[in-house]
């Protein structure tokens, strides 16, 4: 962290910020020029508040050089993150595709599905048990019986299962998921983040609606800093003011966060445009700036789907795309196992 002290300071109040800083246990290198003097943090600035220091009277500016983000910034774990979910392996040159329906509704509709997805090749099924609604009175999901019927399709395909947790009380339902999914609105619910921070389960850590890519980290950071570094980031897209899409894909994200971060980051095309013609090119494009796997709504019958009806795929469109995206990864220099 940079500060640049005011040029109407007197020395009193320099050496006063310079007294206050040494407090934190860091060190200072200290500039002096013919109009402003710079004062250079050395050490572990995280326990600074920026805010408070930009707050002070003799400052004129800081900037940060560090980011505030440990465990999941790459400067310290140049290798990839390779993340292992039930033999299934993200990061590298991995490439993984989950699919499934937003929600479980009954359990031929899992089953079905999961029969159909494995079929066209996809390598995990992912499923809604507790749904995130915007209205109280939509379908709210079949809860604890969503994850059996889960369990269910899983066993009779074999593939490994997706599934968002909403609260820190569902923990123990979510023993056998073998990805436990943290979406978008629970992006910065701390205390959920924590707990799964304390989980032995590799987690899918979808960006927040509205949240930037240092939040997202930070997020990360939050069940990184509890012991687990499972974690697997999903792009979702964001809101913006266009409304034409559901949410606007931020391709740029993925190249770059493979820059900031080791840790593994898929595309969902699906609640990224909220609109299933999209989703095939909203896949490839993902494939070709470097994600290491998609995840994709898919539904055997999407007008009458309890929810996402409008952005689920079939199974024969689906099938369509993952064939396209198996003739891209030798190009991206990605394999799927
Ligand atoms: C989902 O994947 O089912 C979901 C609700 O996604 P998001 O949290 O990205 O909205
Ligand atoms: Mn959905």
């Amino acid at each position: 962290m940079i500060i640049a002290v005011k040029n109407s300071s007197d020395k009193v109040q320099v050496d006063n910020l310079i007294k206050w800083i040494k407090s934190k246990g860091l060190s200072v290198d200290i500039s002096v020029g013919e109009n402003t003097t710079v004062i250079g943090l050395v050490g572990d600035t995280s326990k600074i508040d920026i805010d408070l220091v930009r707050s002070m009277d003799i400052v004129e500016h800081v900037t940060r050089v560090q980011e505030p983000y440990k465990c999941a910034n790459r400067k310290f774990h140049p290798e990839d993150s390779i993340i292992d979910v039930s033999g299934h392996k993200f990061g590298g040159n991995n490439f993984q595709i989950i699919a499934g329906p937003c929600s479980v509704e009954t359990e031929k509709q899992i089953v079905d599905i999961a029969i159909a997805c494995k079929k066209a090749g996809a390598n995990l099924l992912r499923g809604g048990a507790f749904k995130p609604r915007t209205s109280p009175y939509s379908f709210q999901g079949l809860r604890e019986t969503g994850i059996d019927l889960l369990l269910k399709a899983k066993q009779e395909t074999g593939m490994p299962i997706v599934s968002e947790i909403m609260g820190v009380r569902h923990i123990d339902l979510f023993k056998d998921v073998d990805l436990v999914q943290i979406g978008a609105r629970n992006m910065q619910n701390f205390e959920l983040l924590k707990e799964v921070g304390k989980m032995n389960k590799p987690i899918l850590l979808k960006r927040g609606l509205a949240n930037t890519i240092e939040e997202w980290l930070m997020s990360a950071e939050y069940i990184m800093s509890e012991g687990n570094h499972n974690i697997i980031l999903c792009e979702r897209g964001i809101r913006t003011f266009e409304p034409l899409t559901r949410n606007t894909l931020d391709l740029s994200a993925i190249p770059l966060l493979k820059e900031l971060t080791h840790l593994p980051i898929i595309v969902d095309p699906s609640h990224a445009s909220g609109i299933s013609r999209l989703v095939a090119p909203l896949s490839y494009a993902s494939t070709t700036v470097g994600a290491d796997g998609l995840m994709i709504e898919v539904h055997n019958d999407p007008p009458h789907a309890l929810c996402d009806g409008a952005q689920a795929i079939r199974p024969e469109q689906f099938a369509v795309i993952v064939k396209n995206i198996d003739v891209m990864l030798p190009l991206v220099n990605k394999v799927r196992i």
